[in-house]
């Protein structure tokens, strides 16, 4: 299938490269890129004049739940609301039912994937087997069936020795640690950020120290065995300064931030709304200053969902007792949009943390529009204003606390390898071979 896509404005972190020239795709691959390209025999084509024409975002953090949590999403429900929200690529954490410790599971994620023929789906391993944080697991296994990474996201791996061991044998096969870092004890029951909202809600509090501990002791180990560590869902300012001290050094730390810390505060918990409940747990204004500082000046390198749906009676539920997470995928580019509206970062920029970035960090392909590049592209009407309306989203998940919350920039087209499978005209565009 070729596809000629022209007029729209091309912006490819990767080259450098922000103008308004012609995208041709064919074979799967990005085959021509220029002013005025004539379209070859067979081709559809697609005038994008006055929209962002940018390659797919890859989005290193998320959970698809399946297998065993398919009434919270499958790996299919959650394809397409990455699609539909401009994400071509996502690394799918190892918290499943059974745990993905193994290369059953991981291929069984892998043929779900290709079944659903949407998004590129990456497995992530977990660290310790049945992610209890005990013994390591088959990483040789895990890399030769597919996973690129391992992490026990969703908890820490609480033992400095095995952690030190997982990030040298991780790398032995080619693979990385995401550290979830997260100390238990003073997370403790913790169901918000520790300060006064949490004091005025009278609920139980996690302070910023429980996760910037814990990352201190990774960082450590890095600094005297070697070896590398990404840091995922960076939350507070202690931990962007850990991090900046870190990369100052040429320690091999890489680091996360998702689009809820940039956007909101510990307030979004006011009225006890559910929604807003993640771990880590949003934080205060000066937290979400120093995620935005650290965006800016590079000592976060990327920006991933931590898309972590649940089932409505997970979260309809006293505050104490719901589940903690955020369904991101159908947000995140219109609150990173809105980022560079503000201002702060330019898109640029923005655009290079969802796309080039990750895809060096995780060793992916994709994240950029240069010649032979996969084809895998994001069209995006940036004056487009929306409503969010979770029971519209094609996620299972629709535990947002932007529900109602105006944003600006939409998803008008997503191609994958090629091939359309996302219109915001025609919604998902279902494989037909
Ligand atoms: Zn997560």
């Amino acid at each position: 299938m070729k596809w000629l896509i022209s007029n729209g404005r091309i912006v490819d972190p990767a080259s450098g490269r922000d103008e308004v020239v012609d995208l041709l795709l064919d074979g799967g691959v990005v085959a021509g890129i220029g002013k005025g390209l004539e379209a070859p025999r067979g081709c559809e084509k697609m005038d994008a004049a006055g929209f962002l024409v940018m390659p797919g975002f890859i989005d290193m953090h998320c959970h698809l739940r399946e297998p065993g949590f398919e009434y919270k999403e499958t790996v299919a429900s959650g394809c397409a609301a990455a699609v539909k929200g401009g994400i071509t690529s996502v690394m799918c954490m190892a918290n499943t039912n059974p745990v993905n410790d193994c290369a059953s599971v991981t291929s069984y994620i892998l043929e779900k994937a290709r079944l659903a023929g949407l998004a590129r789906v990456y497995p992530v391993g977990s660290v310790t087997k049945g992610m209890a944080g005990e013994s390591l697991s088959e990483m040789g296994e895990l890399a030769d069936c597919g996973c690129v990474a391992v992490s026990d996201d969703g908890r820490p791996v609480p033992n400095g020795e095995i952690m030190r061991r997982a990030i040298q044998y991780a790398a032995a096969f080619g693979l990385f640690v995401i550290d979830h870092a997260e100390d238990l004890n003073l997370a403790g029951d913790g169901v918000m950020h520790e300060g006064y909202v949490s004091t005025m809600l009278g609920l139980e509090g996690i302070p910023a120290a429980a996760a910037v501990s814990e990352m201190a002791r990774n960082i450590a180990i890095i600094r005297e065995f070697g070896g590398r560590i990404h840091i995922a869902h960076v939350s507070s300012r202690g931990a962007v300064d850990l991090i900046r001290h870190a990369r100052a050094e040429g320690l091999k730390v890489s680091a996360e931030t998702c689009p809820h810390y940039f956007t909101l505060t510990h307030e979004a918990v006011i009225g006890y709304d559910t929604s807003a409940k993640v771990k880590p747990p949003i934080r205060t204004v000066d937290d979400r200053e120093a995620v935005i500082e650290g965006l800016v000046d590079g000592t976060i390198e990327v920006i991933a969902t931590d898309h972590a749906p649940h089932h409505r009676d997970e979260k309809d539920v006293e505050f104490d007792h719901a589940a903690f997470g955020i369904s991101g995928f159908e947000t995140a580019l219109a609150l990173t949009l809105s980022l560079v509206e503000s201002g702060r970062i330019g898109l640029m920029d923005a655009v290079a943390r969802w796309t080039v970035n990750p895809a060096r960090v995780a060793g992916l392909p994709g994240g950029t529009l240069a010649d032979r590049a996969p084809a895998d592209v994001v069209i995006v009407d940036q004056s487009a204003k929306w409503t969010v309306e979770p029971g519209s989203f094609l996620s299972r998940g629709k535990n947002t606390p932007l529900a109602g919350m105006e944003l600006t920039g939409q998803v008008v087209s997503t191609f994958v390898g090629g091939r359309k499978v996302y219109d915001r005209e025609e919604g998902i565009i279902v494989k037909t071979e």
